[in-house]
């Protein structure tokens, strides 16, 4: 049972290794299907949601439509396009004194931040400086 459990987690942490498209939960359970032809829908989504409360993925909620997962559990900031839809990793450092700035300004405490950003992507804005 332990092992089965174990070997579950694996595959869904390898597929999302191997793919920076931040897919949604139905993508992953169809890529863990080709692995676990009899793995259900269920335990893949249950093992998505373990695997993101203890940190070791992210949830990511940038998409209105679905929750997209991301094997990089560290914090990172992400980019929307809003032309083709696909979510992609920005290269930039996180900037932990957004932290600070918030609880000094409104006197709550403040564990950490998220930031989504919308706009083009580097793809599409070649494209519509082509057409
Ligand atoms: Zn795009
Ligand atoms: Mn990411």
């Amino acid at each position: 049972m332990i092992a089965r459990n174990t070997r579950q987690k694996q595959v869904i942490l390898n597929i999302l290794s191997n793919t920076t498209c931040h897919p949604t939960a139905d993508w992953i359970y169809e890529e863990a299907r080709k692995v676990i032809p009899n793995i259900s829908k269920g335990t893949v989504y249950r093992n998505l949601k373990i695997l993101s409360q203890s940190g070791r993925i992210t949830e990511l909620r940038i998409d209105k439509s679905a929750r997209r997962y991301d094997g990089n559990g560290h914090n990172h900031y992400h980019l929307k396009c809003e032309n083709c839809g696909n979510v992609f990793d920005l290269e930039i450092p996180v900037r932990k004194e957004l932290d600070q700035w918030a609880a000094e300004k409104t006197g709550v405490a403040v564990n950490g931040h998220n930031i989504e950003f919308f706009g083009l992507c580097r793809g599409c804005l070649l494209k519509i400086n082509r057409s």
